[in-house]
């Protein structure tokens, strides 16, 4: 929790509480609900200079908001809020925070009971959570291992594309794969034997200078940070920028480097696959770089 705990809730903010019932059809089904996760960054010593204030900037705020909306469409939930309200409850949820890191968690659910006990025209709730972030440099300076999981996200695949927390099932259920295996993370495929993504995470592999990464519509959630990487690689002019194409084991079993992408979790290398070490092990020089420029635009979000 944040040091004050301070929520958004229905338009309020409010002391951090939990609200839901577990009568809540979301609790027994898994859906219509629809969640974000956004980061807060402190922005850098140059950054605070040039604004005269201690800055705190919201990465790719308006994207969030609007994937939330996408995934409520997919599950079909009407937001009680416009997404200019959600947008200014997210800023005021972190002014009231205080300067900082925070990651931020909105959730817009149902409201209606799993056995219709409560009155079903209720409207849906939307809760915006602030936490504090946990420090990854471990992860991100020596990566990580991960292996492909004998669980499959199988196709059609629009359910992938709605942060909905059904579909975060099976990203739980390897949980005990990676505890058995000692592994970080795994990595799904789909039912044509492609790889997709990690739990909660896109991947890149690099060949040469050339990055490639599924596509966006493939069994994946397409990632803000997976955007953000492809925008970087391509305004570096490093080959033709970035590569979509279904990726198969070999691909990733013999890339030079391999990483991950995700706003919590942002770049972290990829260093073993099933064992095999990709590359030589270590965390490589595209990776490193395209890590370093994306800590450079979170940090600096106003003035680049
Ligand atoms: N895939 C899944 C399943 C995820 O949960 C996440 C995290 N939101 C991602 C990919 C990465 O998306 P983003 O970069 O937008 O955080």
């Amino acid at each position: 929790m944040t040091k004050k705990s301070l929520m958004w809730s229905n338009g309020s903010i409010v002391e951090t509480t939990n609200n839901v019932s577990s009568l809540n059809f979301v609790m027994h089904y898994g859906s219509p609900a629809a969640w974000e996760g956004i980061r807060a960054y402190a922005q850098s010593e140059r950054q605070n200079k040039l604004l005269g204030r201690e800055a705190t900037s919201i990465f790719k705020l308006k994207d969030h908001i609007d994937r939330l909306f996408h995934s409520a469409k997919i599950v079909n939930l009407e937001s009680p809020f416009t997404k200019t309200e959600v947008e200014e409850a997210c800023i005021a949820l972190v002014q009231a925070n205080g300067a900082g890191d925070l990651y931020l968690r909105p959730i817009l659910y149902s409201n209606q009971d799993a056995e219709s006990v409560r009155a079903t025209d209720e409207k849906p709730s939307l809760d915006i959570y602030a936490f504090p972030v946990k420090d990854l440099h471990a992860r991100k300076n020596k990566g990580i291992s991960v292996s492909i999981s004998s669980y499959s996200r199988g196709y059609p695949q629009f359910q992938m594309q709605a942060k909905t927390p059904g579909n975060y099932v099976l990203s739980q259920a390897v949980k005990s794969e990676m505890a058995a295996s000692g592994m970080d993370d795994v990595l799904f495929l789909d039912n044509l034997g492609y790889v997709t993504e990690a739990t909660v995470g896109n991947i890149f592999i690099v060949k040469g200078k050339v990055i490639t990464t599924p596509p966006d519509n493939g069994s994946i959630l397409p990632g803000i940070t997976r955007d953000v990487i492809m925008r970087i690689h391509r305004c570096e002019g490093v080959s033709n920028g970035s590569i979509e194409k279904p990726l198969t084991r070999a691909d990733v079993y013999t890339a030079d480097e391999m990483f991950m992408t995700g706003t919590y979790a942002e770049v972290v290398p990829i260093v073993r696959v099933d064992g095999r070490l990709i590359g030589n092990g270590e965390p490589g020089p595209v990776t490193k770089g395209l890590a370093a420029q994306y800590e450079e635009r979170v940090r600096n979000t106003y003035v680049k």
